[in-house]
């Protein structure tokens, strides 16, 4: 498989140009929140621990993370072309762990596009969001939780992609259409 990374502050637009993705290239979507929105919603034991962290605006621990990607990977049909991660990885071990699985596997990261929105456009999208997602973390309060951990813990991923020479950034404001089309230019090289 040969993959991507999306990356951006919470609100970025990484679900959206996701679907988009998808359509064009043919990749398998991967959002972590999605997956543990899911184990949420069967009320399982590992559901409630994943909510206590979640409702928090706090990033579950990277053992529980990875183990729950290691498996959705492991149950994909061996033919996937390559995922789209959105939301993963979140914290600098993630990434190396990431490298490492993919390694194992003979898969590859081809890059990591990071989606930049200033932070005022951010909150503002993340509270619309909120009065329809039912989402226990799009308030105020645990909006600037989300955007604290992630420059704390997820721009360390980007320096580390940028190290590497995996790493483009583009403009995350205007037209959903203009955005994808900026995303595509980088994916037409990697999918040829
Ligand atoms: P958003 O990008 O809007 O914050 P996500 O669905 O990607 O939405 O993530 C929601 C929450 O799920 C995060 O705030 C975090 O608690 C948890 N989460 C998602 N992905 C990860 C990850 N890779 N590592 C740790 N926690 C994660």
């Amino acid at each position: 498989m040969v993959n991507i990374i999306l990356c951006g502050a919470p609100g970025s637009g990484k679900g959206t140009q996701s679907d988009f993705i998808v359509d064009k290239y043919a990749l398998t979507h991967l959002s972590t929140g999605d997956l543990m929105r899911k184990e949420m919603a069967s009320g399982s034991e590992l559901g409630q621990l994943l909510n206590s962290y979640i409702s928090q605006g706090h990033l579950v621990p990277d053992d529980v993370t990875l183990q729950l990607l290691e498996q959705y990977i492991d149950s994909l049909p061996k033919d996937t072309k390559g995922l789209i991660f959105d939301g993963f990885p979140r914290t600098l071990n993630q990434a190396i762990q990431l490298e490492r699985l993919m390694k194992k596997r003979g898969d590859k990261t081809a890059m990591l596009i990071d989606i930049n929105v200033p932070e005022d456009e951010i909150i503002r999208r993340l509270l619309e969001r909120g009065k329809t997602s039912g989402r226990a973390d799009d308030n105020l309060e645990t909006i600037k939780e989300r955007l604290k951990v992630y420059h704390e813990q997820t721009r360390p991923v980007d320096d580390y992609y940028e190290l590497i020479d995996k790493y483009v950034r583009i403009q995350g404001l205007g037209k959903v259409s203009e955005i994808f089309g900026r995303i595509s230019r980088v994916l037409d090289k990697i999918y040829k």
